[in-house]
């Protein structure tokens, strides 16, 4: 039985999580639920999974809660970081799911792991942080870290098996999301709406942005630089518009070998919970005849910025990647609240970058120093570009 707290329980990936959960009562336990603003679903999973702790982002929140749950259950409700902290570390837990989005993910995904808690990691902004730290406190604690990324899955279970000696590359497949054919011209005029549609997987709010822009793939390139113990400069990317393989590896006989499944991520978190079985989803199969053709082709970087910026700050190293996921957030928020516009995002990142003097990320105060000097860094430029 794994004993699970899950970290971001009201998003995208928390809640389908919680039907992995649900459908497999002998195997999986709900101790603590963190949640965030949307208190009414999480109400909802408190009074199903009666956890012994939920947390919500404030003590206002907190109390609303509390009295919208006027003791139906025993349930513990907490706040704030220091509450998600708590969660992640307490002695009955024993597997975290950290599914919270962007920098709020860190701290309780970093006191998970240095409380010896393996973690199935859905947010892969912590990596892209601070990676080095995350893996060195890992390895010393005998942690593990399961990714719950279709890509970072698919290269899991395409090395299982094989001798990490053998490896030549991983190639990282994309979708190249809703934009993939636009000219420059076109993205330039691309509004937040259109740019939360994402043509291939139902996500949350930042991912999708961070898709569209193709940022997230280069986050995964550094995500999957420190999971799978490989250089930058060893992960290809490839577009994959049917996003039917969800990546591959290479060996150094030639041989690949790839992970094909239907884009449902309840497959990647029913493997992180379950690793290596394979247990049952209730989803139908893959229908093969029905797909006409897998093709390939190259990323545009020049269309799509952010992805070189995220393999240029993967290969500097030490605070840089913290630097270009501080600025990515603020850029994002401001294209969501209208600010700017979609090709400014690596603009205002690119800037910040400039500006970055590099340093060693050894403690999590130094990855928060990082985080911080981006985000007032960020907030400095984007005032002067929108002309305040
Ligand atoms: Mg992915």
């Amino acid at each position: 039985m794994k004993n699970i707290c899950l970290l971001g329980s009201t998003g995208y990936i928390g809640t389908n999580a919680l039907k992995i959960i649900k459908e497999n009562p002998e195997r999986y336990q709900i101790i603590a639920l963190g949640g965030g603003r949307n208190i009414d679903l999480l109400l909802n999973q408190i009074k199903e999974f009666k956890p012994l702790f939920a947390v919500v982002i404030n003590s206002d929140l907190a109390n609303e809660l509390k009295s919208k749950l006027s003791n139906t259950t025993n349930t513990e409700i907490l706040y704030g970081t220091k509450g998600y902290i708590e969660i992640a570390t307490l002695s009955d837990v024993n597997m975290a799911i950290a599914a919270m989005t962007g920098s709020s993910g860190l701290l309780p995904t970093f006191s998970a792991i240095t409380a010896g808690k393996d973690v199935a990691l859905a947010n892969k902004e912590t990596l892209v942080m601070a990676g080095s730290l995350l893996i060195n406190e890992s390895k010393k604690l005998g942690v593990n870290i399961y990714p719950i990324d279709s890509e970072h899955s698919a290269i899991q279970q395409s090395i299982q098996g094989h001798s990490r000696e053998d490896l030549k590359k991983i190639i990282l497949t994309g979708s190249g999301g809703p934009f993939k054919d636009f000219s420059i011209e076109e993205l330039s005029k691309v509004t937040p709406e259109e740019a939360l549609k994402h043509p291939k997987w139902k996500m949350g709010r930042k991912i999708t942005i961070d898709s569209a822009t193709m940022m997230n793939k280069g986050m995964e390139a550094i995500e999957a630089k420190w999971l799978f113990n490989v250089k930058i400069d060893q992960i290809e990317i490839l577009l994959h518009p049917q996003s039917i393989i969800h990546s591959m590896v290479e060996y150094m006989d030639g041989s690949i070998i790839a992970q094909l499944a239907p884009t449902d991520m309840r497959i990647p978190i029913s493997y992180a919970l379950s690793y290596p079985r394979h247990l049952k989803v209730d989803l139908p199969s893959l229908n093969l005849l029905d797909i006409e053709k897998l093709s390939f082709g190259k990323p545009d970087k020049k269309r799509f910025r952010c992805l070189d910026l995220a393999l240029a700050a993967g290969k500097t190293g030490e605070s840089m990647p913290a630097v270009l996921n501080g600025a990515n957030e603020i850029g994002v928020n401001a294209f969501l609240e209208g600010k700017i516009g979609f090709l400014e995002i690596p603009q205002l990142i690119e800037k910040t970058m400039e500006k970055h003097e590099t340093f060693a990320i050894n403690s999590i105060h130094k990855v928060i120093e990082a985080d911080q000097w981006a985000k007032s860094m960020a907030k400095k430029i984007l005032n002067k570009m929108v002309g305040k």
